[in-house]
C-alpha cells in the first residue's frame, strides 16, 4: 500500500525497543485539552527547532551501526518513540473548502531508570518553510521560517513515573488550508511533530518525526475550452480532465474548426502538419527577510518574487488525426502525461507567497493548401504556414483515496460519476498565433 509508506518517509530517529505488550497508559498524568498558541514562535525557538530537525536528518543519514563514531551515547533516563495511528495525511479539495485531516497516535515514553520525574512534556506540530533564495545569503532566519500549527501539553503538573513504557495519546484535526508538503526549486514546505520531555534534572528527551501532507482535489466536470486564432477562422475546442496526476496519462480531445474557406470556384484550407504538447510547471515564491534584514527589501511585509518555469513533460503527437474538409474540422484525440523523471510536483497555493501551477501548451503547425472546387482532391500547398500555440491551466494533484479524511464517514460530496459534457464553455480565449514563412521545414 503506497499510501502508508508516504507517512513514514523518514523513520524515527529514536531507536528505542518496542515492547507494546508491556505498554500501558499511565492514568496518573492528566491530559489537557489542545492549547492553541497565540504567540508566533520566537526566532530563537525557530533556530533551536531547526537544529533539532537537522539533528534528526544527520542521525538518519549516518545510519545505524556507524562504527566510526566512537562517541558513547550518554545514559538517557528515558527514550521517546511514536506510533502514528491515523492514515497518511491527505487533504481533500482546495484550501478554501478542505475539511482537513486527522492526525492521531501514541507517544511512547520508555522510562529506563527506576524512577523518573517529568517537569514538562509537550509536542508541537511545526511547519518549516525553507527559502532557497534567502534575502540575506547565509542568514538562517531569512531562509527558514518555522511556525507552530498545534501544541499538545501532556502534563498539568510534574509527574513521577516508574520504570516501563507509557503511552501518551494525541490527536488533532489539521486544518485543510495548510499547504501540502512541497519540495520545489524555490522553496520547500515540511511538517514535523516535535516532542520534548523535560525531566526534573533538566534533561531533555526529544523526538522528531516528519509528517507528509498531501492534497487531492476531487475531479469535477471535464473542462471545455475554446481558443480562436485571428486573423484566421481557425478555432480550437479542447476537452481536458478537471484534474490530472503526477503519475499516469490523461486524454485530450481537440477539434480544430474553420479550416476550409471557399471563395469563387476555389477552396483554401488548412492542413494540420504537426501537433505537439508540453506541460509547464510554474513556481513562484516571495522571499521575505528576517527582522534584521528587512531594509534589504524595503521594509516589513515586502519581499522578492522569484519565478521558475520548467517543462515536466512534452511530446509530439504521432497517432493520426482525422481531417474532414467537407465538415471543415480536424479531430485529434491523444494522451499526455507528466514525465516522472522530472519529478513533477502538485499544484500549491499558499498565503505565504509560494505557488505552483501547471499549464498544458498545445502547439499546432498548419499549412495552407489551395484546390479548385471542381477538383478538390488535387490540392497544392500555397507555401503559407502558421504555428498555433495555446495554453490551458492544468490542475495537477494527488490521486484521491490514499488517505481518509476525518469526515470520511460522510457520503462524498463530489460527483464520482462523470456527467454529460456541459453545454457551457468555461474557458474562452484568443490564442497566440505565429505566422511562419514558407521556408519553414514542414
Ligand atoms: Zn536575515
Amino acid at each position: 500500500m503506497p499510501g502508508r509508506l508516504l507517512a513514514l518517509v523518514r523513520p524515527a530517529p529514536s531507536s528505542s525497543p518496542k515492547s507494546d505488550s508491556s505498554s500501558k497508559t499511565d492514568t496518573t498524568h492528566s491530559l489537557l485539552p489542545p492549547v492553541y498558541s497565540v504567540e508566533p514562535p520566537s526566532s530563537t525557538r525557530s533556530k533551536s527547532q531547526e537544529s533539532l530537525v537537522m539533528d534528526a536528518f544527520k542521525r538518519h543519514s549516518l545510519g545505524r551501526g556507524d562504527k566510526k563514531t566512537p562517541k558513547v551515547e550518554a545514559h538517557k533516563a528515558a527514550s521517546l518513540n511514536m506510533e502514528v495511528e491515523s492514515p497518511p495525511v491527505v487533504f481533500y479539495n482546495n484550501p478554501q473548502t478542505s475539511t482537513g485531516a486527522l492526525i492521531s497516535g501514541q507517544l511512547k515514553l520508555d522510562v529506563r531508570d527506576s524512577q523518573l520525574k517529568l517537569d514538562k512534556f509537550e509536542m508541537q506540530m511545526l511547519a518549516v518553510v525553507v527559502t532557497k533564495k534567502p534575502v540575506a545569503q547565509h542568514c538562517a532566519d531569512c531562509s527558514t521560517k518555522t511556525s507552530e500549527i498545534h501544541k499538545w501539553e501532556f502534563l498539568k503538573a510534574p509527574l513521577s513515573l516508574s520504570h516501563g513504557m507509557r503511552s501518551f495519546p494525541f490527536s488533532h484535526i489539521l486544518p485543510g488550508h495548510l499547504p501540502a508538503t512541497t519540495h520545489g526549486a524555490l522553496a520547500t514546505i515540511d511538517y514535523y511533530l516535535s516532542a520534548v520531555a523535560t525531566t526534573s534534572t533538566g534533561e531533555k528527551i526529544s523526538y522528531k518525526r516528519n509528517i507528509d501532507i498531501k492534497r487531492a482535489i476531487f475531479p469535477a466536470n471535464e473542462k471545455h475550452s475554446v481558443r480562436i486564432f485571428p486573423p484566421t477562422n481557425l478555432t480550437a475546442a479542447v476537452c481536458l480532465p478537471p484534474v490530472v496526476h503526477p503519475i499516469g496519462d490523461f486524454p485530450i480531445k481537440m477539434s480544430l474548426s474553420g479550416i476550409v474557406h471557399n471563395k469563387g470556384d476555389a477552396q483554401t484550407r488548412w492542413r494540420l502538419r504537426k501537433l505537439n504538447w508540453r506541460i509547464e510547471e510554474i513556481q513562484k515564491h516571495v522571499s521575505t527577510a528576517c527582522n534584521k534584514h528587512q531594509q534589504k527589501v524595503g521594509g516589513e511585509g515586502k519581499g522578492i518574487l522569484y519565478e521558475d518555469t520548467r517543462v515536466v513533460g512534452a511530446e509530439e503527437v504521432k497517432i493520426p488525426w482525422k481531417t474532414d474538409f467537407e465538415q471543415g474540422n480536424i479531430d485529434a484525440e491523444f494522451h499526455a502525461a507528466c514525465n516522472i523523471a522530472t519529478r513533477p510536483l502538485c499544484d500549491v497555493d499558499t498565503a505565504i507567497g509560494m505557488s505552483l501551477k501547471h499549464n498544458l501548451v498545445i502547439e499546432m503547425v498548419v499549412a495552407e493548401e489551395w484546390a479548385p472546387l471542381k477538383k478538390l482532391s488535387q490540392a497544392t500547398p500555397t507555401g503559407a504556414a502558421r504555428v498555433l500555440r495555446t495554453q490551458f491551466h492544468l490542475v495537477v494533484t494527488e490521486r484521491a483515496g490514499m488517505g481518509i479524511a476525518w469526515d470520511e464517514e460522510q457520503p462524498p460530496v463530489y460527483e464520482d460519476v462523470p456527467s454529460s459534457p456541459p453545454a457551457y464553455i468555461n474557458d474562452y480565449d484568443i490564442a497566440q498565433l505565429d505566422e511562419v514563412g514558407s521556408a519553414m521545414n514542414l
